[in-house]
Parts: structure tokens; sequence; C-alpha cells
């Protein structure tokens, strides 16, 4: 990659980022188009957020991605909050227009675009969402704006799953919501009519970590999504076994990724070649 006097400047701002696979894909993808453009990771401490932000500003970045811890806290120090971000609380993408910081939240569009992709539509069908923490957040709400018919929420905490439950009434009017009790999980009662499992908690990142739902569950679905993407997790080893179509995080990390790089670059995304430079044409 040539670096020029006039490259632009991208990256990812979090703590850490060591591990980012962003550089990897977005990096490709300016390559692939030969578009004068970098990626860069940076480690930003938490007491320089703003001060990072403010550099965006006295650098002249195009944007960057927000990462882990940051999603909400670099929020006070943006110029604009696109309405969406504003909703969820949250952005993963900021954009330099003119010297003026817009934020973005980005998860929810790559993660429809990655089930749109493989032709499955989502109009009326019963969701199964582990997890309501932030992703799934943003994961529900794109769930929603897809009418989708109704979205069983599950989670450690029931009572976060109660506040989604609620945050989808109130935001959207979306009167399917129901909360699962975590503890009843594996009931077949909640089951009956599912047609999708996703799962948005970080179960499944580490090889220790035992399935939340049981094996059973799995056959008669339509798809299985887990948005974990460090490495194959026991849900999506299931689907494989039972012939269930299924969907790891990695996809869902190109597409919100694709959705970034054009908004930065106002170019289509090369996602096939996003996809190769992550592995995830093997
Ligand atoms: P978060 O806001 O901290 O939420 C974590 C979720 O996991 C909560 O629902 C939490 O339940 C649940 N959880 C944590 N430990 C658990 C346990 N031992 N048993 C059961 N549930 C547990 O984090 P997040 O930002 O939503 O991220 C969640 C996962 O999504 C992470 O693995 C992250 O890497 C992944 N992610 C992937 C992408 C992608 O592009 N593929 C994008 C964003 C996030 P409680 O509410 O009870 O704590």
């Amino acid at each position: 990659m040539k670096i020029t006097g006039i490259t632009k400047i991208t990256g990812v701002f979090g703590y850490p980022v060591k591990h980012s696979l962003s550089p990897v894909f977005h990096n490709a993808a300016f390559r692939y188009l030969n578009l004068d453009y970098v990626y860069i990771p940076i480690e930003v401490a938490p007491e320089n957020i703003g001060n990072a932000v403010k550099g965006i500003k006295a650098m002249n970045f195009a944007g960057v991605n927000i990462t882990v811890p940051y999603k909400t806290t670099v929020m006070p120090y943006l110029d604009e909050i696109d309405a969406d971000a504003k909703m969820l609380c949250a952005v993963n993408t900021l954009v330099n227009k003119e010297g003026k910081i817009k934020g973005y939240n980005t998860d929810g569009h790559g993660f429809i675009r990655s089930i749109k992709e493989r032709g499955i539509t989502l109009k009326d069908k019963t969701i199964f969402l582990l997890g309501a923490g932030g992703a799934a957040c943003a994961v529900a709400d794109a769930l929603v704006k897809e009418n989708v018919g109704k979205i069983c929420i599950c989670n450690r905490t029931d009572q976060k799953a109660i506040t989604l439950k609620e945050h989808l009434l109130k935001t959207r009017n979306f009167q399917g919501g129901c909360v699962v009790p975590f503890a009843q999980k594996n009931n077949e009662e909640y089951w009956g009519n599912v047609d999708i499992l996703i799962n948005t908690t970080s179960i499944g990142m580490q090889e220790y970590d035992l399935p939340l739902v049981e094996e059973r569950f799995i056959k008669p679905l339509k798809l299985v999504y887990d948005i974990v993407y460090n490495r194959e997790t026991d849900i999506i080893k299931f689907a494989q076994k039972a012939g269930v179509p299924f969907i790891d995080g990695l996809s869902m990390l190109v597409y919100q990724g694709a959705v970034a790089f054009e908004f930065w670059t106002g170019i289509t995304a090369p996602v096939e070649e996003m996809k190769k430079a992550v592995g995830l044409d093997r």
C-alpha cells in the first residue's frame, strides 16, 4: 500500500484494539479499489477519548470506527448523531464532513445486509433473541424495521430483556416483543413457532462456554445467527450438523464495516474482497 501526501486516513478507536480485524478487511478493500485511503487501529485511553475526537478534525481524518468501550461514551463529543444511533444510544462509525463529526451505528444495517445476501426474508418471522446488551439492541431495532412478526428476548438478567422489549414498544411501537425468562430458555413452550435463533451474548467467545440453548431446538429452524466472531460456536456447530442455514459474526463484522466504508468513500464496498481478507470465502 502506497501512502502519499494526500492519503485519506480512517481507523478504529478502541481500548484495546490490537486484535481488531477491521484493518485487515478495510485496507484490503482500499487496495482492491486502488483508493488512496488507509485504515489504522488506534488505542485510545479512556481519559483521551474526547481529545481523540478533536484529533479527527485536527488531522482531517475521513472518519473512524468506534469500538468497545466507547460506543456510548464518545457521543457527547460529536457534532451530530444520526437518529437511529441516538435511539440506540451507541455509535460505531464517525464521519468527518467538512470539519463536523457525525456519528452513525452500522451494526444493524450490517446485520440485515448479511441476512438478505443469503436470500432469507425476515418479514413476519418469529425470532428467539439471546441477549439484551448493546449489540442485541441494534439487532432488535434492525429486525423491527424489517417487519419481523415476533421477537422473544431471553437474557441472563431478565430485567434487561424486559427493558429492551419496552424500548422497542416505545421507540418503534413494536407490539411483537415478548420475554423468555432465562431459567426457562430450554422450555419447549417457547420454541414451537421460532424461525430464527440469534445469539447476541458473548457466550461462545471462550472455548469453555456451554451453549445457552439445547441442540434439539435447532433442527426445525430456518436460520441460526451467532454474532460472536472469534471462533465457531456450539450453536453454529449444531446448525451445521442439522443442515440448518447459519451465519456467524464475521459476516456481520464485514458488513457493518462495508456500511462504514461507504459512508467514508461514497463508493460501494467490495464485500467479496473484504470477506476474502478475513477468510470468509473458505
Ligand atoms: P454487552 O452490551 O456487554 O452485552 C453482553 C451480553 O452478553 C448481555 O446480554 C449479557 O447478559 C450477556 N452475557 C455475558 N456473559 C454472560 C453469561 N455468562 N451468561 C449469559 N449471558 C451472558 O456486549 P455487546 O456489545 O452487546 O456484545 C455482545 C457480543 O456480540 C460480544 O461477543 C461481541 O464481540 C459481539 N459483537 C459482534 C459484532 C459483530 O459485528 N459480529 C458487533 C457487536 C458485538 P447480562 O445482560 O445478563 O449481563
